[in-house]
């Protein structure tokens, strides 16, 4: 569906404001570049892992999902000063920008609303990344502290990768060949809607905490 004219009116605006050396390939490239290096370093460093201490991984893996629940719900949908920037970058560009009839970037150039900043995954891995692991290190041994690196690294570049798919069309290859895709994809649509933005559908890869906490809608129920 073409964006109506509120929505292309905004893009247009934007689009102005988007430095002529800003390139979504490179963008996209860096934070696959510095994720999957930090991933494989970390992997690297693992030995002989235990089944217990498997279990940091996945204490990694549900912590991102309710951080990815809590900062979108609490930071990117309510203004708090101190993250102003967040809060504008996702309510005030990337909501404006896409909306559930106008889910899908034109150009790479549009990526720029699309991802993350691309210092973010090195904020991330310095502030939570590094010291989780040198507590996980200290507290239960060197497996556990790299294996919580993993785990937040992976938690971060999957949101980036399943966030993109959600904005590529709904029949793109992607969407038709992997199972379970389409529909999470519909579930960021419909928290694309203005009404639902603050209510519905914060996580964005598995609807975990939305369904614990009650704010998962299936867009058939609207
Ligand atoms: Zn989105
Ligand atoms: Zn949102």
């Amino acid at each position: 569906m073409l964006p109506t004219d509120r929505v292309a009116r905004f893009r247009e605006r934007y689009r102005a404001g988007i430095s002529p050396r800003y390139s979504g390939p490179l963008h996209a490239l860096w934070v696959a570049a510095v994720g999957v290096s930090a991933m494989l370093f970390a992997a690297s460093r693992l030995h002989e892992v235990q089944a217990l201490e498997w279990l940091v991984l996945l204490l990694a893996l549900l912590t991102g999902n309710v951080g990815e629940y809590l900062i979108h719900r609490r930071l990117g949908h309510r203004l708090w000063k101190p993250a102003r920037l967040f809060h504008q970058r996702h309510t005030g560009d990337h909501h404006h920008f896409f909306t559930a009839d106008a889910m899908c970037w034109d150009s790479p150039r549009d990526w720029r609303v699309v991802l993350f900043p691309g210092w973010l995954i090195v904020v991330v891995l310095a502030l939570v990344a590094a010291p989780g692991g040198w507590l996980l290190a200290w507290l239960a041994g060197d497996n556990a502290g790299w294996l919580w690196v993993l785990g937040v690294t992976a938690t971060y570049l999957l949101y980036e990768t399943l966030h993109f798919s959600y904005h590529l069309p709904e029949d793109h290859v992607v969407h038709r060949r992997l199972p379970g895709l389409r529909r999470l994809r519909a579930l960021h649509q419909l928290h694309h809607r203005p009404e639902e933005m603050t209510r519905t559908n914060f996580n964005l890869t598995f609807p975990l905490t939305d369904w614990l906490a009650g704010t998962l809608k299936e867009p058939t129920s609207r």
